[in-house]
């Protein structure tokens, strides 16, 4: 069942969606090599829980992170642990809130240090597919044209698009009607209308779209080893258009605006 939520409930997932997108700029911000993800895991938890919020995550169908940490062929689900950060790697951070009853998820895909023109052209079209599936949250369009969107922007640059794994409704619950696949037909599935808050999540690989999950039971790589992308926000589609509740304010950080989504797609 879906439910759509009232402008006060919106209020509320903006409000957790705040501490998301803070704490998640925090940890774009230190992210660097020579860390492991279980030091990023702990400022994530500090974080929340210091500006009065739950990690969703942290017990989530047994899942011991506040965060899911992902490095290179990982695609999403990697638990924070012992693992290093290297210079050269993709990292995919995934963070969700839960404030007041109302959750929030919000990833990145960053670099640690410098990486090679490949992996920096992955993080660019992987987040714009984000970009471009958000400009799709229109009333009146249908669930079909948010991932006929990424998915024609993901393989016109030669990428592949998950199929596994899709996007989700959100709010009292972290994932709740309707799914949301980053793939599709336009103009088919369920009609958006305002109150829907969607949490949009492309998860797009450098070469073939099969994945695999490791024996630790969550980790999820691609089947052939390349390297994978994964952005995500929380957005509210509202009488005034999508509204993204986990927006990064980077002011006071230029060198993270590349990470900032267009005007246009949000308008
Ligand atoms: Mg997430
Ligand atoms: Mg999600």
């Amino acid at each position: 069942m879906v439910t759509l939520k009232s402008a006060r409930e919106i209020d509320a997932m903006r409000r957790s969606g705040k501490i998301t997108s803070h704490v998640l700029t925090e940890l774009m911000k230190v992210a660097r090599a020579g860390m492991t993800t279980a030091e990023l895991d702990t400022l994530a938890e500090r974080g929340i829980r210091e500006r009065g919020g739950i990690p969703t995550f942290k017990g989530y169908n047994g899942f011991p992170g506040s965060i899911c940490a992902s490095v290179n062929e990982e695609v999403v689900h990697g638990i924070p642990g012992s693992r290093v950060l290297h210079e050269g790697d993709l990292l995919s951070i995934d963070i969700g809130t839960t404030l007041d009853g109302y959750v929030s998820d919000s990833a990145v895909t960053i670099p640690i240090g410098n990486v090679t023109q490949h992996a920096r052209r992955l993080l660019e079209v992987t987040q714009e597919c984000l970009t471009v599936g958000i400009a799709q949250m229109k009333r009146g369009n249908h669930v079909g044209d948010i991932g006929a969107a990424v998915q024609a922007h993901a393989e016109q640059h030669g990428y592949g698009v998950v199929r596994e794994l899709v996007g989700h409704g959100v709010g009292r619950a972290m994932h709740e009607e309707p799914q949301v696949p980053n793939y599709g037909e336009p103009g088919t599935g369920m009609e958006l209308r305002p109150g829907l808050v969607l949490a949009l999540e492309p998860m797009i690989t450098q070469a073939g779209p099969k994945i695999r999950i490791l024996s630790d039971g969550w980790t999820v790589v691609t089947a052939d080893g390349k390297l994978a992308a994964h952005f995500e926000h929380t957005i509210a589609l509202t009488e005034d258009g999508p509204k993204i509740l986990t927006l990064r304010d980077f002011a006071e950080d230029p060198a993270l605006e590349r990470y900032r989504p267009t005007r246009e797609a949000i308008a």
